[in-house]
């Protein structure tokens, strides 16, 4: 067939316009196609700002994925001409055998990452915006931690990606990917498009197009906040991005302000699958309502005083979780036509720029540079 490229990258979030970024960079004929913008407001990949970690505590294996992740952002940084990513260090607190901690704990010793366990003396003192934690909690101070920007980000992959010739098409929904004896028909309303590959990066939005694959997308609020004393114990320097367990109540996480304007500082709650609703992606009901915030501002007047009681700005975004709460990341049954990269689990940001380049060793039959057995996408058949 009369091939419009030999890989299409379907979906330009975070983890579609990293794979399209990383296969151009490698000179391979490559096509990406969004329905909306880079950098939208309808997906997972908006709200500023993400938090970057390498000492990851959903699993010990993606610790090298995060560092060469790390890696990648300064390379997309000095590619892109601007800063993505702010070296805050980042705080992960709670009880000492509390899945946070420990998980930190451990993902830090297997991979001989430096971190530091503060008690809560030495964390009030630190970062007096976490002066009262309970007696038994402490926090473990990971200064590889920082910020990537968001929608930034986005946008930054998929323009260094159009410099090495990746066609783009955006504004465009793929309505149906046919996999042919010698390829790949990418269905859009305006035209089809033919190549060899397809890697479906397409988010909460997966199985519209792949149907079957064990994923549950849900919907989830970010709340802003502002001091309603001195702003300083929250800027960024002071209140870096961390994560706080808080017993029975789960957990939350959040970072200071750092634009020196408006002082909001971003706050949520930590695997909200758990109380926030599964969703179809194209009906996700982006209006905001109290139950959006008052779990969470119920938790904050005891575990993080002196910010306003109500937020200052609420918007939605939707984490895809699989079974697992890990990635699907390869090649479904051995298809050598189809490529999934879906499944966020609501930590896959931070990864992005390493999954792009894992998508794209797998698109050209490589080993990936970090094992990833643990994301094979047919490990719940
Ligand atoms: C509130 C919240 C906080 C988070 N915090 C963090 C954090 O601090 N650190 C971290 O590492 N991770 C975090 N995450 C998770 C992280 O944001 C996600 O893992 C990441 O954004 C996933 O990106 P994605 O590319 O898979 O999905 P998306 O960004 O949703 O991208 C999928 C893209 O596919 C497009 N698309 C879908 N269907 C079609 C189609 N048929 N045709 C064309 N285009 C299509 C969509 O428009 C979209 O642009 C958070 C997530 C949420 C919701």
């Amino acid at each position: 067939m009369n091939l419009d490229a030999d890989v299409a990258v379907i979906g330009l979030g975070a983890w579609g316009s990293a794979a399209l970024w990383q296969l151009a960079a490698r000179g391979v004929s490559v096509l990406g196609v969004e329905q909306f913008q880079p950098g939208h407001a309808h997906g997972s990949s908006h709200g500023t700002t993400r938090m970057f970690r390498t000492a990851c505590l959903e699993h010990t294996g993606l610790v090298p994925l995060a560092q060469r992740s790390l890696t990648l952002w300064h390379e997309l940084e000095n590619a892109a001409g601007r800063p993505l990513f702010d070296p805050t260090g980042g705080l992960l607190m709670g009880p000492a055998d509390g899945h946070v901690v420990s998980g930190t704990i451990d993902a830090a010793r297997t991979h001989g990452i430096p971190v530091e366990v503060l008690d809560n003396t030495a964390l009030a003192q630190r970062f007096p915006a976490h002066a009262n934690l309970p007696a038994g909690h402490v926090g473990v101070w990971e200064p590889t931690a920082g910020l990537l920007a968001a929608e930034d980000t986005v946008r930054a992959a998929v323009e260094v990606a159009q410099r090495f010739g990746a066609k783009v098409f955006t504004g465009t929904r793929v309505t149906e990917i046919d996999l042919v004896a010698d390829g790949v028909v990418v269905r859009t309303p305006a035209r089809d498009l033919r190549v060899r590959q397809v890697v479906v990066t397409t988010g909460p939005w997966a199985t519209k197009l792949v149907p079957g694959l064990p994923l549950d997308p849900v919907r989830m609020p970010m709340t802003w906040f502002r001091p309603t004393g001195d702003a300083e114990p929250f800027a960024l320097k002071n209140f870096p991005v961390f994560i706080r367990e808080l017993g029975h109540d789960g957990a939350i996480w959040g970072h200071g302000w750092s634009d020196g304007e408006t002082h909001d500082v971003k706050l949520g709650l930590e695997d909200g699958g758990r109380d926030f609703r599964s969703i179809d992606p194209d009906h996700a009901g982006h209006a905001v309502t109290p139950g959006d915030w008052s779990k969470l501002t119920g938790l904050l007047t005891d575990a993080v005083p002196g910010l306003t009681t109500l937020p200052t700005s609420v918007t939605t975004c939707m984490v895809t979780r699989t079974p697992d709460k890990q990635f699907l990341l390869g090649r479904p049954g051995g298809d050598r036509r189809l490529v999934l990269g879906v499944g966020c689990g609501g930590h896959g940001f931070k990864h992005a720029s390493g999954i792009g380049e894992a998508l794209a060793d797998i698109v050209l039959g490589r080993d990936t540079r970090c094992p990833l057995t643990f994301t094979d996408p047919d490990r719940f058949r």
